[in-house]
């Protein structure tokens, strides 16, 4: 059984010790308002029938819409999905965006599809739910496999069954399609921009050595920005190898290597080694930008990094976080640092409603203000509690939601 959702609850019932909250606002926060589970038949290329199970877990609207995205993968399950809304919930309310949390999913291995199957499948899946979203009510967007041109399918099927055509359903389409300038870097931009904020205070150094688990969408747009502005790559990995050049990858010929063969692996500028290794390098800066539940109570003593910047979610156990704040490894967590994500997801809902165009410059310039700011506030709220970002993160989104329930 997947301990996602159990990990969130121990979470908030820590920071939930910190600052009083009233009981019957804490009763309601842990539970999701709402649970779908569906079942997805889809006729495959070959003309055999496979039944996929979906889902959307509408967990909190207090404060807008349902917000979240969908995540395609075999080992995706209702709990995983309910654990993720939960976390959308509070990532909305720490960057204080109009929006509720969500979540939705498909077991399904996305690899194992061809194009046509796998656009069937979105297909279905907005059709099975097309009453349960909406512009004004739940707003999914890309997680975990889905990509602008899923989302595309999806906006397309909304329009046809429901003729609202403003795209507002749903966000990270593709920029001919209705999405926004700054979204598909959005989550690693945003990411940058908390870094930025934090990194004095948490005694980094100028020029950092940082390791990223996961050369996927956030991961590779991080090992970009992160390197563009003077840090360096020193290790880095996929679902198939990881590699390592403690001078510093080269960023730009390795995202060329991963197009031409689909992998980190077989990297000439750097050195390939055990995946399992890779937390555990030497360095000052560790993003976990893949699944959850990486850094744990059995691995956490190998760790070797002077902060952990959660660009996934949940990649840190509650266990494995009390450790870290003992030995004094500050983590910036995913609430925070992946928020920038459903930040710019958030503007693209804005342009398509007032049916504006934001330039790149605007939407980054906007986000740099949001994420300063919180990630500011968050740190002032962790040292005046004397706790760790999460928890401080976690009572500031909290106090957020408890206010808006109160209406
Ligand atoms: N899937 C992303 C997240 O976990 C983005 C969600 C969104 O844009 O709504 O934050």
């Amino acid at each position: 059984m997947n301990d996602s959702f159990q990990n969130v609850l121990f979470q908030l019932e820590r920071a939930t010790k910190l600052v009083s909250f009233s009981p019957d606002f804490l009763k309601r926060i842990a539970q999701p308002n709402r649970q779908i589970r569906v079942s997805l038949p889809i006729k495959m290329d070959n003309g055999m029938l496979n039944v996929y199970e979906g889902y959307r877990v509408q967990f909190n609207n207090a404060r807008g819409p349902y917000k979240g995205g969908i995540r395609y993968h075999q080992e995706t399950d209702i709990e995983e999905v309910k654990a993720l809304a939960f976390l959308m919930t509070l990532k909305c309310a720490v960057v204080n965006i109009p929006m509720g949390g969500g979540k939705g999913g498909i077991m399904v291995n996305p690899k194992e599809l061809s194009k046509t199957e796998l656009e069937r499948l979105s297909r279905t899946w907005m059709q099975t739910l097309v009453d349960v979203v909406g512009p004004h009510k739940d707003i999914p967007a890309p997680d975990m496999n889905t990509t602008p041109e899923i989302m595309a399918w999806m906006a397309d099927e909304y329009a046809k069954v429901t003729g609202d055509t403003t795209g507002a359903v749903i966000t990270g389409k593709p920029l001919e399609f209705g999405g926004s300038q700054g979204r598909a870097t959005a989550t690693a931009q945003g990411g940058f921009y908390v870094f930025e904020a934090l990194q004095e205070k948490l005694g980094l150094p100028e020029v950092c050595r940082v390791v990223i688990q996961g050369f996927g969408n956030a991961g590779e747009h991080a090992a970009d920005i992160w390197t563009k502005a003077g840090h360096k790559l020193i290790a880095t990995s996929d679902s198939r190898a990881a590699i390592r050049n403690p001078e510093g990858l080269d960023v730009l010929a390795l995202s060329e290597h991963k197009k031409t063969t689909g992998s980190v692996a077989g990297f000439a500028g750097g050195e390939t080694f055990e995946r399992d290794e890779l937390l555990y390098q030497n360095c000052d800066v560790l993003i976990p930008a893949a699944l959850e539940n990486q850094i744990r109570e059995d691995n956490v003593d190998r760790l070797q990094s002077h902060v952990v910047f959660e660009l996934a979610n949940g990649p840190t156990t509650p266990e494995a976080d009390d450790q870290l704040f003992a030995r004094g490894v500050s983590v910036v967590p995913d609430i925070l640092a992946n928020a920038g994500g459903v930040t710019v997801s958030t503007f693209e809902w804005e342009q398509n409603l007032k049916k504006e165009h934001w330039s790149e410059e605007e939407v980054f310039a906007k986000l740099k203000t949001i994420m300063n700011q919180e990630s500011e506030l968050i740190f002032e709220r962790a040292q005046s509690l004397q706790t760790d970002l999460r928890r401080a993160a976690f009572v500031i989104a909290l106090e957020r939601l408890q206010q808006a329930m109160k209406r």
